[in-house]
């Protein structure tokens, strides 16, 4: 995986702080954490047995940097979600009658 630019990281931590997240640790209290690379994907399905994924749900990872408490923050609310790939082509015509 290739390492986020600062850039990138500024970027992301901006739009963590203009949401208000901005607490200190749920369990150790620290107010000290780190963003990591890369994105988390969560896989949801609908029952346990099922092989396949009905959805996938990227998002950020930030860690506390005295205990390694993880949080994740979806990417939609924090608009990087990129834009819908364009759909392939259908014949589709809407008939309102
Ligand atoms: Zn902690």
């Amino acid at each position: 995986m290739s390492e986020w630019t600062q850039e990138k990281r500024e970027d992301i931590v901006k739009r963590l702080h203009d949401k208000g997240v901005n607490r200190p640790c749920p369990r150790c209290g620290s107010d000290k954490f780190s963003l990591v690379d890369g994105f988390a994907v969560f896989g949801m399905v609908d029952k346990l047995e099922d092989e396949g994924v009905r959805n996938l749900i990227p998002s950020v990872c930030v860690a506390c940097n005295q205990c390694g408490f993880l949080t994740f923050h979806a990417l939609g609310p924090l608009g990087l979600l990129p834009k819908e790939p364009p759909q392939p082509q259908q014949d589709q015509q809407i008939v309102v009658e």
